[in-house]
């Protein structure tokens, strides 16, 4: 079984640097592939409300037998989450559907600034926090700007960010902000979501120096970047594969190599527009 490393969050809580996403499983496909993720050796599993696969991750946590101390589970709510009393009532739904007495880390999906409410909902994952709900809390999406109002109204900064970032969107300007707030970094969309950056020549070709395929080059460009990432497949077959990285070094001229498929912000799903 591969040894993942883990990260410290501020409070201490340990998380897996490397983990396994599920959208857009459904609940049937979540079940399998997760099942066959904690057999393969992840460690760390993320889910959503908004995936509607909740019931199905749950069923293969339940089945593996690995104790909840073992396991690090992400779970998202929805904007009909957002407020102090909803936020609360959001994550009795989310532990009700994966049937666990605890989530890991719990994230607010999407700020949904039009609506205006995060601040609240902020609010109620505090409170979870404090009553051992849930073991860390943060967001998903939010820009600088949404994290500083947190920090401004509520003095508490989120453990996590989970953001759309790999070699095309390597955010460093958020980075830095994360950086400064102790606040650790998550990828999503980590080998660019099934298009084309894994075709990208600079990363075949820095794969086939190390003698490695391209999803592990970025994965491993993740880990040394301090991100915590979380690809998703449906091919049974690239679950070790995502996780055999841990043995690359990247050396300093990969990493600039890879820094000029910087598309600087290009492609970006805008949360000031998009959410959930
Ligand atoms: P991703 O993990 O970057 O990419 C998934 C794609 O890569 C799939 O098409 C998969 O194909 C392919 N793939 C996986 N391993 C591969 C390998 N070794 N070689 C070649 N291709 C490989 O994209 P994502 O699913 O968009 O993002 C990951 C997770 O982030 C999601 O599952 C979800 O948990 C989370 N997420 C969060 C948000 C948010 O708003 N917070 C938004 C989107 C996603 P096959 O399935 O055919 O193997």
């Amino acid at each position: 079984m591969p040894e993942i490393p883990s990260v410290g969050l501020r409070n201490g809580v340990e998380m897996p640097v490397l983990g396994f996403g599920t959208w857009p499983l459904d609940e049937a496909e979540a079940e399998r592939m997760v099942s066959a993720a904690l057999e393969a050796g992840y460690r760390l599993i993320d889910t959503a409300e908004e995936y509607a696969n909740e019931r199905g991750v749950g069923r293969a946590i339940r089945a593996s037998g690995i104790a909840p101390g073992e396991l690090f589970v992400t779970t998202k709510f929805n904007k009909s989450g957002h407020g102090v009393e909803e936020a609360q009532r959001a994550c009795a739904d989310n532990l009700e559907r994966l049937g666990l007495e605890r989530i890991d880390l719990l994230l607010i999906h999407w700020p949904n600034p039009g609506h205006g409410r995060y601040v609240d909902a902020w609010r109620g994952m505090l409170r979870l926090l404090e009553d051992g709900t849930v073991r860390a809390i943060g967001v998903s999406n939010f820009t600088p700007e949404h994290l500083q109002r947190l920090i401004d109204e509520t003095g508490v900064a989120p453990h996590v960010n989970q953001i759309q970032l790999n070699p095309y969107l390597p955010r460093t300007e958020e980075r830095r902000f994360h950086e400064t707030h102790g606040i650790v970094t998550e990828s999503w969309a980590p080998i660019g979501s099934g298009r084309e950056l894994l075709r990208e020549p600079v990363i075949e070709t820095i794969a086939r120096e190390h003698g490695k395929t391209p999803a592990q080059v970025v994965l491993r460009w993740h880990g040394q970047l301090g991100l915590v990432a979380i690809p998703r497949t449906t091919t049974p077959s690239r679950l070790p594969e995502n996780l055999d990285v841990f043995d690359l070094q990247l050396t300093p001229e990969d990493l600039d190599r890879l820094a000029t498929l910087d598309r600087h912000g290009a492609g970006i799903l805008d949360p000031e527009r998009f959410g959930h």
